[in-house]
């Protein structure tokens, strides 16, 4: 059996991973990321930069896809070729550009990221080493990255997009590592399914998509769950210890995983009064905020950056000491950047005093930073806002778990427990925060029919009206129970 470069680099992080992928790949839940677009579309664009390429045809067997990608290397005429492939012994890469040089190749990984990460260097190094391997000189390694400081000026000037840095060194130093790698892993997947238990790995760098079956072997309570317990998690699993009821409580210190265990064991969720005290505390009127954004790895808007966040709709329940309940809502899906618009609409809904709340701060105060940064006119005014920012999350976190919460804090893992009759599940075709960007991107791109626009239109503003109102919602909860 062949493998491919990504499920080499699935098995650098987990055997178990990489076996699952093989063999039982209809256990595993993925989640389509807009990302996955960008990344093609960066592709795409990185290609632009290299005049008399070639592109293999990947819609064709991969045996094809190979002889075709040797006639182009045997064609002095090419300059560039993209999506070469090749195969070494039993292990196959598709390249994104390997372009010619003077005795030999430049190998080019494009990335839709801004910088250079470590797990890029073992992408690079398994393609190195395939390609050396099965004869082809490679002169020099690149990283073919974005340029954060790029700044699009329209008329699709795309000139400094992106910065080539050169990785030579780097994957050549490794690249002994990977082989040895692709042996080992190899070898791991050999006499059946490897045994890792779920633990920090299996959500960075990437949450893998066979969490929920690992999660489930690993018992009722998974001691993975435990928030923020890298080395503590392999402390327990090195003791053969894997569900948190199981943990002796002189192996935690941290107070947030001996409530978690303490309230697992007790089968009862907790709820200090102490958060109920805070949260009473909180000034009126009480704007409950939430944004939706987007990022583009290629900026599309004169005036923006690589993987800028663009905030395109907010959602505001307003209450008022009286106990009135007032909703206010923006959404653009012009197409236009919404920026402006958006910041103009949010100063005026949170008028100038009582407290703004929001669910995990660092979000909503950065996507209002950005635009105070964006806007000298407006600045004054978003940064006012930000300093009436009050973050419900660590309240929540410091004094309210339930024994389903799985170790998360998220609103939906709260509001779930607490107030398990409003559901993000009732909802239409926009539940999650990734469902609001896929739905804004089939809106602006125009191609959906007007039906079809405005109930997706419809599905957006109900996910984001539930988000301000599930946290209205918490608060009554926790100051009136
Ligand atoms: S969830 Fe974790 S343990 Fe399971 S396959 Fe994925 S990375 Fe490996």
């Amino acid at each position: 059996m062949y493998l491919s470069k990504t499920s080499i680099l699935a098995g650098l992080n987990c055997a178990k991973h990489l076996y699952l992928m093989l063999k039982h790949p209809e256990l595993a839940i993925a989640k389509e990321s807009p990302l996955a677009e960008a990344g093609i579309a960066v592709g795409k664009k990185a290609r632009e930069e290299f005049s008399n390429g070639v592109l293999v045809n990947r819609f064709q067997r991969d045996e094809d896809a190979f002889a075709e990608s040797r006639k182009f290397l045997d064609d002095e005429s090419t300059a560039a070729i993209f999506e070469a492939g090749f195969r070494f012994q039993d292990t196959e890469v598709f390249v994104d550009i390997l372009q010619r040089a003077e005795s030999g190749w430049n190998l080019i990984e494009v990335k839709s990221a801004t910088s250079v990460k470590d797990d890029y260097i073992d992408d690079a190094a398994i393609q190195y080493h395939v390609l050396t391997s099965a004869g082809i000189v490679i002169n020099r390694v690149e990283l073919m990255h974005l340029n954060r400081d790029f700044e699009y000026q329209g008329n699709g000037d795309y000139r400094g997009l992106f910065i080539r840095q050169d990785i030579t060194e780097r994957v050549t130093a490794h690249v002994s590592f990977i082989r040895d790698e692709i042996v080992h892993i190899r070898r791991a997947i050999s006499n059946g399914e490897p045994v890792r238990h779920v633990a920090g790995h299996c959500k960075t760098p990437y949450v893998c998509e066979f969490k929920s079956w690992c999660e489930k072997q690993d018992g009722e309570y998974p001691v993975g769950w435990l928030p923020n317990a890298a080395v503590v998690i392999r402390q327990l699993h090195d003791n053969g210890i894997y569900d948190i009821r199981d943990i002796p409580v002189e192996m935690l210190n941290s107070e947030t995983h001996l409530k978690v265990r303490r309230v697992t064991i007790q089968g009862q969720p907790e709820l200090a009064p102490d958060a109920a005290e805070i949260l009473q505390a909180l000034s009126y009127p009480r704007y409950y905020l939430d944004f939706e954004s987007i990022n583009f790895a290629i900026p599309i808007w004169p005036g923006t950056r690589p993987t800028q966040q663009h905030p395109f709709q907010w959602s505001c329940h307003v209450q008022t000491n009286d106990g009135k309940i007032t909703h206010m809502e923006f959404l653009d899906v012009s197409g236009n950047d919404p920026r402006r618009e958006f910041a103009e609409s949010l100063i005026h809904a949170c008028g100038s005093q009582g407290t703004v709340i929001v669910y995990n701060q660092t979000f909503e105060k950065g996507i209002i930073k950005n635009l105070a940064a964006a806007y000298d006119d407006l600045s004054e005014a978003l940064l006012a806002i930000n300093r009436r920012v009050f973050d419900l999350l660590p309240v929540m976190k410091q004094y309210y778990y339930h024994p389903a919460m799985k170790g998360s804090w998220s609103i939906k893992s709260v509001l779930t427990c607490l107030l398990p009759e409003l559901r993000y599940s009732d909802l239409g075709e926009v539940q999650d925060g990734l469902m609001a960007q896929s739905a804004y991107l089939q809106i602006i791109n125009g191609k959906l029919t007007k039906e079809k626009r405005e109930a997706l239109t419809a599905d957006m503003l109900a996910y984001c009206k539930l988000d301000t109102y599930a946290m209205l919602a918490i608060v009554e909860k926790v100051c009136n129970r």
